[in-house]
């Protein structure tokens, strides 16, 4: 018996001593790989000592339950996890836990609400996989740029709308063929303009209809194409809330784009003019109110 369990001490020491050399060789790779890649967030977090201590607990308790306890836990701040984060990274192959070890703590954050915690850990997981990255990156470009499709669609056809219903104001009133409502377009002077604009308009409505849809299945396949990886469950996640649009970087980049959310309006905020399900977004370059702005200041030049 004796004998058995220091054969088993000596095979986990050779074990350890084994696995220590090859974490060394990977550690090695991984520091320089870094170096080629400037961006990654330095490391000082992880060598603070408090962080350290905690990452050769994680390493020493062999657990994946520890690790998420860590993650959850109210004792440390988010930098603090984001240190153990990233140290743990460097020396993932000491810890023995497994990317499914992995897979499920994120899980687990997720069902916990550990919102932010759970997507710092994807984004460490999208930056340190290159050939998923490779992948991601490319489905997750065309998903966001598909979304802002979607919404230039929506916000053409709402734009449209509008002028087609002042269209037709127009045309129930008497003559001359004065606008009830602000338009976006020049305006008719003749009942057989009005008609002609009116045509245009529903020609319009009718391919933006078509390319709404046409769109929509392009989307589809895009999104089914991309995978489960970290960028994409990040994705997910982030839809999951009817407001996740409304976080600062994305209000910033509207103002940034001199949208409605520059000024105190609240059109990104509210529900736009439309029966389509994505009634809620930033402006593009064909939000209703932004063009009418736009048309208001070329005037008063
Ligand atoms: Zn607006
Ligand atoms: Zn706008
Ligand atoms: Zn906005």
């Amino acid at each position: 018996m004796g004998n058995k369990i220091s054969r088993k001490t000596d095979e986990n020491n050779c074990r350890t001593s084994d696995m220590d050399q090859k974490a060394e060789a990977k550690m090695g790779n991984t520091i320089s790989q870094q170096s080629d890649q400037p961006k990654r967030p330095p490391l000082q977090l992880a060598s603070e000592p408090a962080t350290e201590k905690v990452i050769e607990a994680i390493i020493e308790a062999n657990d994946s339950n520890v690790l998420l306890n860590v993650l959850k836990s109210e004792n440390l701040t988010f930098s603090e996890k984001t240190g153990v984060m990233w140290g743990l990274h460097y020396c993932f192959d000491r810890t023995k836990l497994t990317w499914r070890d992995m897979f499920w703590i994120e899980d687990q954050l997720e069902e916990g609400g550990h919102l932010n915690v759970v997507q710092y850990l994807r984004f460490i997981h999208y930056n340190v996989s290159s050939l998923e990255t490779y992948w991601e990156t490319e489905s997750m470009e065309k998903a966001i740029e598909g979304d802002i499709k979607t919404r230039w669609l929506i916000q053409r056809e709402i734009c449209v709308n509008q002028h087609k219903q002042s269209l037709q104001q127009q045309l129930d009133s008497p003559p001359p063929y004065h606008s009830t409502r602000q338009s976006s377009q020049a305006e008719p002077s003749s009942k057989s303009e009005v008609t002609q604009q009116l045509d245009s308009c529903n020609q319009e409505l009718k391919n933006l209809n078509k390319l709404y849809w046409e769109h929509q299945n392009t989307l589809h396949q895009i999104l089914s194409k991309w995978g489960n990886g970290a960028a994409r469950q990040a994705y997910d996640l982030l839809r999951k809330t009817d407001d996740w649009y409304l976080n600062k970087w994305h209000v910033q980049d509207c103002k940034g784009r001199k949208g409605c959310c520059s000024r105190p309006y609240g059109c990104c905020e509210r529900n736009r003019e439309t029966e389509r399900h994505e009634k809620r977004g930033h402006c593009t370059s064909a939000c209703p109110c932004c063009v009418k702005l736009k048309i208001y200041q070329e005037i008063l030049k």
